[in-house]
């Protein structure tokens, strides 16, 4: 998402890092070109022009460091305020001390609530809570249908009016909804709303009522990042209409400028708690806007890829995997099994975005796609497990074998062995050169 504004300021400060000295007309000349790339991202003037007045401040008055050259100065000032403007410290969920807890969510139809129930609901799950969901969109055709899916698929309850009653109120269904929750004890409920293509006052009423039925602990006002401007004047009316405690951005995974939706917690003061990359339930996650600004900067998010390794990766079979790696005697199984642990933590295109510097990289990284994962794990799934185990047997007729049986031609049949062996080579000729051999003889 905000491909185009990281590489733009990459590029700003890039200027600086050749310089020695850096006079007030060369802080000017990259707090310009700041400025167009931040509205260039669509980020709001006010904003903006805040933020460039704090940066032109800092990095003028910027007592002289010893450990950071002037370049790296003005860096660090950026990465700062571009933390503050995102939030500063991560913001945690607010929880009652009595529960249940209730979450409310708010915002325009299409904005991504209905899906964020259930992704909430499954991370809240996983961090050891008894979520239960509530379907108080009684307005879209078909809202409780989806919220039950994604419940279910969340594997958590989802509470929603008998069919056949007609379309029915949503607070009375709210209220009742709370009572479920602590007769069968929920420690947290959470509460999707109706919304409507515009804002409209008939539907801040209903959320506002639904709002005082319910004594929610967050309100969270989830906005489509790809809306632009919109985003901002969204968030306002929200603001004013139901209020609420935080903020959510949906569908950054999309590709659009995204600049305004960095700008809403500056507008509104109300801090973003989440982020949702992507249209499956794991494709989301809390909102730290230290990395956030670290991934802008081109910085990478190495902590977060860190973390999901941690989530996805058998320590054990990591540990083996790479002492056959050293040693040369890595088998097709072992790379296979290695790709599915590497997959469950995402789609790689996103993986590898964490990494520092991947901006730069984008025309490799863009090869690397899961398609053509897809196809590698076909091929080896086409093999047998002896020639998993010793790739050397795989001949000719073997080949044709595999190619047919997994869709695909016998070059790529080739490529994938040819490649594997050069690269378990290179692996062990490494790991002899730096001295972190895991002992035993090369296969090659
Ligand atoms: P609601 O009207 O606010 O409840 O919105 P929905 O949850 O129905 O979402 C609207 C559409 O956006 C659906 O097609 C979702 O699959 C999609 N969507 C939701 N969140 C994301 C996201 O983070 N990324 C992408 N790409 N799509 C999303």
């Amino acid at each position: 998402m905000f491909d185009t504004l990281s590489d733009r300021l990459t590029a700003a400060l890039q200027t600086l890092s050749r310089k020695g000295r850096l006079s007030d007309a060369d802080i000017d000349a990259t707090a310009r070109e700041i400025r167009i790339a931040l509205l260039e991202a669509d980020v709001a003037l006010p904003v903006v022009k805040e933020f460039i007045t704090r940066i032109k401040d800092r990095a003028k008055g910027a007592e002289v460091s010893g450990a950071l050259n002037p370049a790296q100065q003005v860096i660090k000032i950026v990465n700062e305020e571009l933390v503050g403007i995102l939030g500063g410290e991560t913001r945690r969920l607010n929880l009652a001390k009595n529960p249940p807890s209730v979450i409310m969510l708010a915002g325009l139809q299409g904005a991504g609530k209905t899906t964020l129930a259930g992704k909430l609901a499954m991370w809240l799950k996983k961090q050891g809570h008894a979520p239960m969901l509530v379907a108080c969109d009684l307005q879209r055709p078909n809202a409780v249908t989806q919220l039950q899916v994604v419940g279910e698929r969340a594997g958590v309850v989802t509470f929603a009016p008998e069919p056949g009653n007609g379309v029915g109120d949503p607070v009375d269904v709210a209220r009742r909804a709370i009572e479920e929750a602590k007769r069968a004890q929920h420690d947290i409920v959470v509460v999707d709303t109706a919304g409507r293509l515009g804002v409209d006052e008939e539907l801040m009423k209903q959320a506002a009522d639904i709002r005082d039925a319910v004594q929610p602990d967050e309100v969270l006002f989830v906005v489509d990042a790809m809306i632009g401007q919109d985003a901002v004047t969204t968030a306002e009316a929200f603001r004013d209409g139901v209020g609420f405690t935080g903020v959510v951005l949906t569908k950054l995974d999309g590709d659009a400028r995204g600049g305004a939706a960095l700008s809403v917690r500056e507008v509104t003061g109300q801090p973003i708690l989440f982020a949702s990359n992507g249209e499956k339930l794991e494709d989301f996650d809390t909102f730290h806007p230290d990395r956030m600004a670290s991934r802008i900067l081109g910085m990478g998010d190495v902590l977060t890829l860190i973390e999901q390794a941690e989530q996805h990766f058998d320590q054990d079979q990591a540990e083996k995997a790479a002492a056959k790696l050293t040693s040369g005697q890595l088998t097709l199984e072992d790379f296979l099994e290695q790709m599915l642990a590497v997959r469950k933590m995402g789609p790689i295109g996103n993986l590898l975005g964490m990494l520092p510097g991947a901006g730069q990289m984008k025309d490799q990284l863009a090869q690397v796609d899961d398609k053509h994962l897809d196809k590698l794990q076909a091929i080896i799934r086409g093999m047998t497990p002896a020639e998993r185990d010793d790739p050397k047997m795989i001949n000719g007729s073997r080949r044709l074998r595999i190619a047919n049986g997994s869709g695909v031609s016998v070059r790529e049949v080739n490529d994938l062995v040819n490649r594997f062996f050069e690269a378990r080579k290179m692996m062990a000729q490494m790991a002899g050169r730096f001295g972190f051999g895991g002992g035993g003889g090369s296969k090659t």
